[in-house]
């Protein structure tokens, strides 16, 4: 073959997660690496579904999402966070976080801006940030609480800075903001033109009393802000791929402009479903904290015994564990041969890092079945 293109993302190949899952899949191994759920959402949700998968309305629903479900995404902001979103102005349904995140950073970023990340970073933000363009400033995190050096961030802002980009409850680090981490960034974005691009998927996998520390908490941050969620984590339907974006009107125009030539629209049936859902069942985001914090504590009382030590993850359905105590492996060859050869799939995380520290990590997800979690830890436990 004579012919060749230059690759706009050469350093990218085929994610982790997806990886991992192939793996497991093929060695039969119970996957704990993915974040999905092993059961299904709501009955009267899936009960919603099939009503309209049988019923007539099939075509593209409005651009920026159906208006009940846009009404209903506000209300709950108004809810949660003290921030009246207008459903007109203020909210987009999109299909999936994912593209959220990618069209809002499209959307702010020049060519030969700076983005500042945190690392561990979410796979899908730096591919997004140099396909606009521009370069990702990358400021890690490490164990064992992972959390933010502001003052590395303070030193890291440049006139180029048009975006940070901030993730909490933190996937993989299972760590979240606090009240005071926000007012620090809402002082540092002051009096510059820096957009906040807030990753909440798991803003409602939150533990221990804690309040999830959403940007639109935060008058001064919401005016700059665009702020991503996803319903797969709050409904346990991650394969419906759809989510909703919150911005002021100006950002969320800009927003729309390139989600109309992305994908242009979420998908009609699901997004009916969900509207209903959600005005039928206001509560069920409240309960969340709950059943997912007897799942974190299920998996960390079910591995007490075994040689993996971790503190419990204060958000997000995902526990690091360092395996140190077990293996001197990279973590990479780790997560391959837990799946290949132990049978519990895990998730490396050195590659979320632009330099991997030496640490000896790797992710679980505990979006599970009691009975995947017990029977998982216990042939960890063996280990
Ligand atoms: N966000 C999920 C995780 O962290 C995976 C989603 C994906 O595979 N793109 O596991």
């Amino acid at each position: 073959m004579s012919f060749t293109i230059d690759s706009r993302l050469p350093d990218v190949g085929t994610t982790i997660f997806t990886v991992i899952s192939q793996l497991a899949h093929e060695h039969d191994a119970i996957n704990l690496g993915q974040g999905f759920s092993d059961y299904a959402g709501p009955e009267l949700l899936h009960e919603r579904l099939e009503h309209y998968a049988k019923g007539l309305q099939h075509q593209y629903p409005p651009m920026t999402g159906i208006p009940a479900l846009r009404e209903v995404v506000a209300e709950k902001v108004t809810h949660c966070y003290g921030y009246a979103a207008d459903p007109e102005h203020e909210v987009t349904i999109v299909p999936g976080a994912t593209e959220g995140l990618f069209c809002a950073i499209q959307a702010c970023v020049k060519p030969g801006d700076q983005v500042i990340v945190f690392d561990p970073a979410y796979d899908s933000y730096v591919p997004a940030i140099t396909l606009a363009g521009a370069s990702s400033v990358h400021i890690p995190l490490y164990a064992p609480d992972f959390r933010i050096n502001w003052q590395r961030v303070k030193d890291a802002i440049t006139i180029k800075t048009s975006m940070i980009i901030i993730n909490t409850p933190y996937n993989p680090t299972g760590m979240v903001m606090g009240e005071q981490d926000m007012q620090v960034l809402q002082e540092l974005v002051r009096d510059t033109k820096i957009v906040v691009l807030s990753d909440e998927v798991y803003e409602h996998l939150v533990f221990d009393e804690q309040l999830h520390q959403s940007v639109l908490r935060y008058p001064e941050l919401a005016e700059r802000s665009i702020m991503v969620s996803s319903f797969g984590k709050t409904f346990h339907v991650t394969g419906w791929k759809t989510g909703y974006c919150i911005a002021p009107p100006q950002l969320s125009e800009e927003l729309r402009k390139v989600h109309q030539f992305v994908t242009f629209v979420g998908v009609t049936p699901i997004q009916l479903a969900l509207a209903d859902f959600m005005q039928a069942c206001p509560k069920h985001a409240e309960q969340l904290p709950e059943f997912y914090q007897a799942k974190r504590d299920l998996f960390a009382s079910a591995m007490a015994d075994s040689k993996f030590q971790f503190t419990p993850a204060a958000g997000s359905f995902f526990q690091l564990v360092d395996y140190s105590e077990i293996s001197d492996k990279d973590d990479l060859t780790m997560a391959r041969w837990l799946t290949t050869e132990v049978g519990v799939a895990a998730i490396p995380i050195s590659l979320f890092y632009e330099k991997p520290p030496e640490s000896r990590m790797v992710r679980f997800c505990f979006a599970k079945q009691d009975e995947t979690l017990t029977k998982a830890a216990s042939i960890l436990s063996a280990l």
